[in-house]
Parts: structure tokens; C-alpha cells; sequence
């Protein structure tokens, strides 16, 4: 019951005094523990840490400290660094392994009193768009058990859709916020490029991972945002940009333009998918929003140029799990045996084939028709998207072609599984943010989300007009019943 509150809901009554952290915390881990089993949404639980965070917390209120997120419990996803706590990616490669430092937007959460509870599943670092890649076993849907929650996010989707903490963490490389977000009916956020720290986040396609946020609602998100972004000395991409105020509560619609892409509106996506993203992009008119069609003409290209460039990355990226730095080493008599035995043995299928598909990718005989080719094709999609933002402020599609899938359903179609992300991808290789958000559910009662895209750095306004939709409708108000 305490944890079914919304963040902006426990701040306030952590102040008022209704319940105190220490009380928060025990209850989140209780119903974390009877739900998880369920669920499994949860890889690490930090138990007794998070209760000893949370009686200091209760008294540093107690000695007048004022702190936006003081004594509230959220959850990480585990590619994300904890000192401390486990880190595993969903991978094997990296089990038992415990780094030493935290990841900078974790710890700016931390220093504004948030309280880590856990470490939520992922596929194996990060690639995948089920959750069904965790060497872990996957994490179900909490709308329906026998569906995936999306990915890679999945952990940290369901935890929040759940109700088990009010906040989470992810990181969106092509997708895996926004997508686990549409298919858990929650509110989640894909941040620009650049506008938070990737220091102690475990690099998969370093050009396109970025740090993101799932929340019950825009306000919650913008919180957490507005904590974690930032310039960080620590991540040289990282932008020095100020973060503009939402200022989601008292935000009005009106006169903003919104542009709706027709390639998004594709053959073959569920039609109460198409029906619910259109009804929502009335309701903004009905809003005040200005509504028009524009095209991004190279959208078709961007599945194929995003998986040339994030297994390259990946391939280069993944060179260091080699038995020797991190977690296990599977010995053998030569350095040769060693790498290969270490990475053949506790890398999944899916990983090897990102690092197979990069290295070949980048190999010299290949690399101007693949990986040289597909950057000058990035480059077109990123311009799509500065011509339209030329005429709109904002992109409204759908988050996903369908509604949650049941597990296993693309278990022998690795491409069927990159379809997923066919709506998600372009805002990656571009570097702009997005966020995802409820707009109704389907027959089967699985949550639909619809997709806004914004200009570069410009947050503020996927969080406005996602706050400004909330306000007007509650479809972000159904809770799953587990
Ligand atoms: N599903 C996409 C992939 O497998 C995106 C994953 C992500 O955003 N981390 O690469």
C-alpha cells in the first residue's frame, strides 16, 4: 500500500510524516519478495543496505534535511554500476563481479537521498527487446505473466508498472526505455544524447547508449531527470547544457506543433495500436496542439543501419570481457584457451552474434560497404529529423507495431525480434530524446504506448506535453493486477 503512491505522492508524505522511510522501505522489500518470484524482475535486492539507508535517512529528515528524493527507494537496471552491488548485465561474463565506484547518474540520485533497493534484469547487455536474453531467466510482464515485459529495460519496466517502486532506471540504446515502457503501461523517458553522464554505465554501442528514466507519470519522470542530467567531467560526450524546466504542472499545449510521421504508420502494426496512438493525437489537438503530417523519408533504413553500427560498437566494446579483467575465467592451458573458452562458455547466443556481425562489419575488407556506409546513412536520418523540426516541435507515433508478445514467441527469429524496435531506433542514431507514454489497451487488456520525439536537448517538452495528456485522461493510472 505505501509504495502504491506515486513519487510526487511519497515526497509529500514522507514530509508530512504519514510514514517514515524506514516503514517505505520495509514494505517495498516485503512486497518485492512476495511479488518477485512472479515477476523476476529484480536480479539483486539490497535488503539490509536499504533499510540502514533509509533509518539515516529518516533521520537526517529528522534533523531538517531537505532532499527531493530523501529516503524513497527506486530501482537500477543492472548495467548500470552500484558500488557495492553486483553487476552482471544479465551476463554470466560478468557474474560475481562487484565494481568499486557508481555509475554518476545513479550517484546524483543518491546524493539527493534516493535509496537503490535493487538491481533489476536486462538482457544480456542490454541487446534485446523481451528481457528473454538475461542469462538470469526472463522477467514477465506484470499485465500478463506469459508475456514479456519489452526490453532490454524489462526489469526495470515491470518494477515500476508493478508498483514495487515508484521510479527506475534504464538506458535506451535503441529502444529498450521507450519499448518496455509501451509494453508495461508506464511512463518512460530516452533522454538526448549527451545529456546524462554515461560514466558507470557498461558500454554496448557507445554513440548511442544513453540513460533514461520510468516513472507513473511525466511529473515523476522529470524529476528523476532533472536529478541525473547534466554535465559530468567524468563522460566527455556528455553535454554542457542547462536542463529548462518543464514545469510540468502548470504547462499548457497550446500552439504546439506536432508533427505526425507517416512512416510510422506502417502495414502490418496492430491496428488498436494505430487506433489508440491516433485517438491520443486528437486528444492533444482537442488540447490545444496543432496537428500536422510530415515525412522522415529514410525511417525504412534505420533498422538495417542500427544493426551494423551497435554490434560494430558492441564487438569493440565487449573486447574486454576476456577472462582476465571482471568476473569468471574459465582456465585453460594457453592465453589463446583462455580468452576463447571464457567468452565461447559465458557469452549468450545473442551476444555472440552482435560480435560477430560487428567484427565482420568493421574487418578491412568490409568496412566502407558496411559500417562506412551505414554512418553516411545515420547522417540522413539525423538530417529527417532536423528538417522536421524546422516545421514542428514534436513527433507523435506509436512506441511499438504491437502490444506485448508472449514469451518466446521470436525465440528462432532474431530479426522478428529487431522488428520490435523498427519505431524506436531513429531517435538513437539521431541522438534526440523520446518518451513513451499509455494511450489505451487492447483487447487481450495489455497496455498500448504511443511515442513523442523532440529536438535535440529538448526534454522539457516530451515531459510537458506527456504531463499536459496525463492531466486530461488516466489510462497511466491502471494498475496490473499480478
Ligand atoms: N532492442 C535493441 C537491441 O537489441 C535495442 C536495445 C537497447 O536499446 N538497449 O539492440
Amino acid at each position: 500500500m505505501l509504495q502504491g503512491h506515486s513519487l510526487t505522492e511519497i515526497q509529500a508524505a514522507l514530509i508530512k510524516g504519514e510514514f517514515t522511510s524506514v516503514e517505505l522501505t520495509q514494505a517495498t522489500l516485503d512486497s518485492i519478495e512476495d511479488t518477485n518470484p512472479k515477476l523476476h524482475a529484480f536480479l539483486y535486492i539490497a535488503g539490509e543496505r536499504a533499510l540502514e539507508e533509509a533509518k539515516q535517512a529518516d533521520e537526517a529528515r529528522h534533523h531538517n534535511v531537505d532532499q527531493p528524493l530523501l529516503g524513497i527507494p527506486i530501482a537500477i537496471k543492472d548495467v548500470l554500476t552500484v558500488a557495492g552491488m553486483p553487476c552482471t548485465c544479465g551476463s554470466r561474463i560478468l557474474e560475481g563481479f562487484i565494481p568499486p565506484y557508481t555509475a554518476t547518474a545513479v550517484r546524483r540520485l543518491q546524493e539527493a537521498g534516493a535509496i537503490v533497493i535493487g538491481k533489476t534484469n536486462t538482457d544480456e547487455f542490454a541487446m534485446g527487446s523481451s528481457t528473454e536474453n538475461s542469462a538470469y531467466g526472463r522477467t514477465n510482464n506484470p499485465w500478463d505473466v506469459r508475456r514479456v515485459p519489452g526490453g532490454s529495460s524489462g526489469g526495470s519496466a515491470a518494477a515500476v508498472a508493478a508498483r514495487l517502486v515508484p521510479a527506475a532506471l534504464g538506458t535506451d540504446t535503441g529502444g529498450s526505455v521507450r519499448q518496455p515502457a509501451a509494453f508495461c503501461g508506464v511512463t518512460g523517458l530516452k533522454t538526448t544524447y549527451g545529456r546524462v553522464s554515461r560514466y558507470g554505465l557498461v558500454a554496448f554501442g557507445s554513440s548511442l547508449d544513453t540513460v533514461g528514466a520510468f516513472g507513473r507519470n511525466a511529473r515523476d519522470v522529470e524529476t528523476i531527470f532533472s536529478i541525473m542530467a547534466g554535465h559530468d567531467p567524468l563522460d566527455a560526450t556528455s553535454a554542457q547544457r542547462d536542463i529548462p524546466d518543464a514545469g510540468a504542472t502548470r504547462a499548457v499545449v497550446k500552439g504546439l506543433r506536432i508533427g505526425v510521421p507517416k512512416e510510422y504508420f506502417i502495414k502490418g502494426i496492430q491496428p488498436e495500436v494505430e487506433e489508440k496512438t491516433r485517438a491520443a493525437i486528437d486528444q492533444l489537438q482537442a488540447l490545444g496542439a496543432e496537428i500536422r503530417e510530415v515525412s522522415l523519408p529514410h525511417t525504412e533504413y534505420a533498422l538495417p543501419v542500427y544493426y551494423i553500427i551497435a554490434p560494430a560498437e558492441a564487438s569493440a566494446n565487449l573486447a574486454r570481457y576476456d577472462g582476465i579483467r571482471y568476473g569468471p575465467r574459465v582456465e585453460a592451458n594457453s592465453l589463446h584457451d583462455v580468452y576463447f573458452k571464457t567468452r565461447g562458455q559465458k557469452f549468450g547466443a545473442e551476444v555472440e552474434r552482435r560480435v560477430m556481425i560487428g567484427t565482420y562489419a568493421l574487418s578491412a575488407g568490409y568496412y566502407d560497404a558496411y559500417y562506412g556506409q551505414a554512418q553516411k546513412v545515420r547522417t540522413l536520418i539525423t538530417r529527417d529529423f532536423e528538417t522536421a523540426f524546422k516545421e514542428v516541435d514534436l513527433l507523435a507515433c506509436p512506441t511499438t507495431p504491437s502490444t506485448a508478445f508472449v514469451a518466446g514467441a521470436h525465440e528462432n527469429d532474431p530479426l522478428a525480434m529487431y522488428l520490435e524496435d523498427v519505431f524506436t531506433l531513429p531517435a538513437n542514431l539521431a541522438g534526440v530524446p523520446g518518451i513513451s507514454f499509455p494511450v489505451g489497451f487492447d483487447r487481450d487488456n495489455l497496455p498500448i504506448g504511443m511515442q513523442l520525439i523532440g529536438p535535440h536537448f529538448r526534454e522539457d517538452l516530451l515531459l510537458k506535453a506527456t504531463h499536459i495528456y496525463q492531466s486530461a485522461t488516466d489510462c497511466h493510472m491502471r494498475v496490473p493486477q499480478i
